[in-house]
């Protein structure tokens, strides 16, 4: 069977995405009778020192995934910030009737927040720059769409897959590749064509790198194109590339002594936030691949925290079904047990507010599902405040 070894929505609804080991502690219990009501918490235990805090993503998957079965479950809302141990998700039922689902409800929330997280990252360093996901093609297309969506909600102004432009409603992003130039034969022709084929709404970005000196190239094509010409791309491979950010002010004066102030600068290739502050005074717009479509996921753990009632969980754990409580001004989190209680912020003073949500109640959503549109303005909405948590 060629399915590109891909488990379809039926497999994971299935249980067949899970880890053996449930399948048989369920098959245990089952035998032996054992049913309890529990409470499990999915938080995130350790935190990167340059990075203390993370980005939620993925509820929306992991809402339809339990749609439908007997549990309540609680999070905080999608595209929320979060810290080191504080609560994101949590399920109340039986565990019989949810337990082989930690391993899908894990890997929807822990992708899911890696590219987000690091989408947010990069455009917290490109400040008010143009960053876009283009790094689909590092990871399995079967996912090519969840990649660009989750790069987009994190904060990309933009991305590349034909496929996620129908999860998001929005039109993806591209440049040219060097395949175009190869095949036409030289970078004014190929763009040249571009511009005579491709629907005038589409902007104009070349890329200059292929053949020839990317100075004397960006300055042929903007003869060309002129005002056409929206932007040109760097890829220059790292053995070719000297100092980028030095080609790239000389591209800069180039085309502002010739007239061409409008023409804005991209850079792409392996680039990643660290590379975005060192180049965003001279460059305009990223194109982002691998370092956030393979970005680290988090590293969330699904745990119970009560079962029966009664406070119970593994070694290095707390116990108990918790809320998480926030500070709207520094984003300071605390979790505790009381749904409504007075706790003020140690850094500001201000009243922290419970922000854990009941989403599922016996099996149905009470709650509507944030669209990406609302998790990614959620997020955005952070930036700034999240930016002193950053130690680069
Ligand atoms: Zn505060």
């Amino acid at each position: 069977m060629n399915n590109f070894d891909i488990a379809g929505p039926d497999d994971i609804i299935a249980g067949k995405t899970t880890d053996i080991y449930f399948t048989r502690t369920k098959e245990v219990l089952e035998k032996a009778g054992i049913n309890k009501n529990v409470v499990m918490e999915v938080a995130q235990k350790g935190m990167p020192a340059q990075y203390p805090f993370g980005i939620f993503a993925g509820l929306s998957n992991v809402l339809k995934l339990l749609e439908g079965k007997k549990v309540d479950v609680y999070a905080i809302p999608e595209g929320s910030p979060f810290f080191e141990d504080i609560p994101v998700l949590t399920i109340r039922g039986q565990y019989l009737d949810f337990g082989i689902y930690e391993t899908a409800i894990l890997g929807f929330l822990c992708h899911a927040s890696g590219i987000t997280t690091k989408a947010l990252k990069c455009k917290i360093a490109a400040d008010d720059k143009t960053v876009l996901s283009f790094g689909a093609r590092r990871a399995h297309p079967a996912i090519a769409g969840m990649i660009d969506k989750y790069a987009y909600i994190g904060g990309c102004d933009g991305f590349s897959v034909i496929f996620a432009s129908e999860l998001l409603g929005k039109e993806p992003s591209g440049t040219v590749p060097h395949v175009l130039i190869l095949l036409v034969g030289d970078t004014t022709q190929a763009m040249q064509l571009f511009d005579a084929y491709i629907d005038p709404a589409i902007k104009r970005l070349a890329l200059i790198d292929t053949f020839n000196d990317e100075r004397f190239e960006t300055i042929r094509v903007a003869e060309a194109l002129k005002d056409k010409l929206d932007s040109i791309r760097l890829d220059t491979p790292s053995s070719r590339r000297g100092n980028l950010k030095k080609i790239a002010e000389e591209i800069r004066w180039e085309l502002d002594i010739r007239g061409y102030k409008h023409v804005k600068i991209f850079a792409s290739g392996g680039l990643d936030e660290e590379n975005i502050i060192e180049l965003k005074s001279i460059i305009d717009g990223f194109g982002i691949g691998t370092s956030i479509s393979n970005a680290k996921v988090m590293d969330y753990s699904m745990d119970i925290v009560e079962i029966e009632g009664k406070p119970i969980s593994k070694k290095g754990k707390k116990s108990s079904f918790k809320y998480t409580y926030k500070c709207k001004n520094c984003l300071f989190m605390v979790p505790t047990i009381e749904q409504n209680s007075e706790i003020y912020c140690p850094t500001c003073k201000s009243k922290l507010e419970n922000i854990t949500v009941k989403y599922i109640e016996n099996g149905r959503i009470i709650k509507t599902i944030d669209t990406p549109e609302i998790v990614r303005n959620r997020i955005l909405s952070n930036k700034e405040k999240l930016r002193k948590y950053i130690k680069l």
